[in-house]
């Protein structure tokens, strides 16, 4: 179901199931931890964009990352099928920790103390009980993998704590920005560029959107400069 050529960093299903524009946007080539924090638009500005709205959805998200395969997926849509409360309470725990990560992101951009309570969480979720997470050597790489007919959903979200915690105590831990839009975008991102002056979290979106209303001021001010 996933292409296979593509670039290491993200895979996308290519045929088969569509994937709905709004998870598209999150799947683009930021680390899976930013990906999974940016899984909210609009942070900075009420209301949010919650575009992980349900059990399904987070599910959809996890096979789009790559954390899991399709089969297993379906063994625990059919266990929450079953029993609702359960997809409920793991989506409710994948919620805690997707939050929990933004505290802890944007207190690192901050240099400020995360809160004990996002610190204690997101540690939980590194160093939980017995894993049956392991690494698989797959389509000539390591993946993320289950062990054969465990259906426990939590262990899905741990490769995406340890993305977090490996970007955030590793060497582009400076380079953790977040959106300056002024509108609240709110999208974190690692900047990459030489010169570590990225402003945006795209520039094809809020930053050519910053670029037009700062041309449109200059021209306000009879500041023609004939550029642009
Ligand atoms: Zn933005």
């Amino acid at each position: 179901m996933f292409q296979q050529n593509g670039p290491r960093a993200f895979r996308f299903p290519e045929g088969g199931r569509s994937t709905p524009k709004h998870l598209r946007q999150t799947l683009e080539t930021e680390d899976l931890s930013i990906r999974f924090v940016n899984t909210v638009a609009w942070r900075l500005r009420e209301p949010h964009e919650e575009r992980l709205g349900s059990p399904t959805v987070l599910m959809d998200w996890l096979e789009c990352n790559g954390l899991a395969r399709s089969e297993d997926l379906g063994l625990i849509r059919k266990v929450w099928s079953a029993n609702p409360r359960k997809a409920h309470r793991v989506y409710e725990t994948a919620i805690q920790l997707r939050e929990a990560m933004y505290d802890l992101f944007t207190a690192h951009i901050a240099r400020r103390h995360p809160s004990p309570s996002a610190v204690s969480l997101f540690g939980q979720f590194l160093w939980g009980s017995s894993s049956r997470l392991r690494l698989e050597w797959e389509d000539g790489r390591l993946e993320w993998r289950m062990t054969p007919g465990a259906s426990e959903p939590l262990e899905l979200l741990r490769p995406i704590a340890l993305s977090a915690a490996e970007l955030m105590t590793g060497t582009r831990a400076h380079k953790i920005r977040q959106c300056q839009d002024d509108r609240g975008c709110g999208w974190l991102f690692v900047d990459q560029s030489r010169l570590q002056n990225r402003r945006w979290c795209s520039m094809g979106d809020c930053g050519n959107r910053a670029k037009a209303r700062s041309h449109r001021e200059r021209i306000r001010a009879g500041i023609r400069r004939g550029e642009n």
